[in-house]
């Protein structure tokens, strides 16, 4: 009980968000997804959201202290639970500062390939409003860019735009496999 978690940092979302609430089911753990609650502030136009969206839109990682303040605020309203965090901590000084405060059980790295994971994205199609994920190839909607549940219609990412996702994938060489090293 207590403070014990799980996370996943990982840089490019694919099926990963699948994987993610398979485990968070299995475990009873609580999920928390850097990137859903950077666009959850997007779509509010909080200032960290108008922020967020200037970085996000280049490809380009949200600097470390708003990151980690956003994310070990959210932590502290968990306390009672264990959790999966999903996209967090994404470089070395955010593994540091989540260490300073929590301890971490497991590390699960999602070893997919570029070439795939470039594939999984271009075919994602999601439902702003509510973050709900489709994927064209393995997770269709009902109706082609129609979301299942409300009807609205599904929009592409722009940070899913194949130049945009080559930038990411290099900031995630840069930026995220020295994490993978860290926690080894
Ligand atoms: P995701 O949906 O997890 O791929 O996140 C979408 C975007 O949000 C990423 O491409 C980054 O720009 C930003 N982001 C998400 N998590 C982090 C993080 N831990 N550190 C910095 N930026 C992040």
């Amino acid at each position: 009980g207590g403070v014990s978690g799980v996370l996943q940092p990982r840089g490019v979302k694919g099926a990963d968000s699948a994987v993610s609430s398979s485990i968070t089911k299995h475990f009873e753990l609580k999920h928390l997804s850097s990137g859903d609650l950077l666009r959850q502030n997007m779509l509010q136009g909080t200032e960290i959201g108008v922020l967020a969206k200037t970085f996000i839109d280049q490809g380009k990682l949200i600097p470390d202290d708003v990151m980690t303040r956003l994310a070990l605020h959210e932590l502290k309203n968990l306390t009672q639970c264990n959790w999966l965090l999903d996209g967090f901590p994404r470089t070395l000084p955010q593994a540091e500062a989540l260490d300073k405060v929590y301890q971490i059980d497991t590390v699960i790295n999602l070893n997919v390939p570029f070439e795939v994971i470039k594939q999984r994205l271009t075919a994602r199609w999601i439902h702003p409003a509510s973050g709900r994920v489709y994927n064209i190839e393995f997770n269709p909607p009902k109706t082609v860019g129609i979301d299942d549940l409300t009807g609205e219609p599904l929009i592409q990412r722009e940070d899913d735009r194949p130049d945009t996702v080559i930038k990411r994938l290099k900031a995630y060489e840069a930026q995220t496999e020295p994490v993978l090293e860290y926690y080894q």
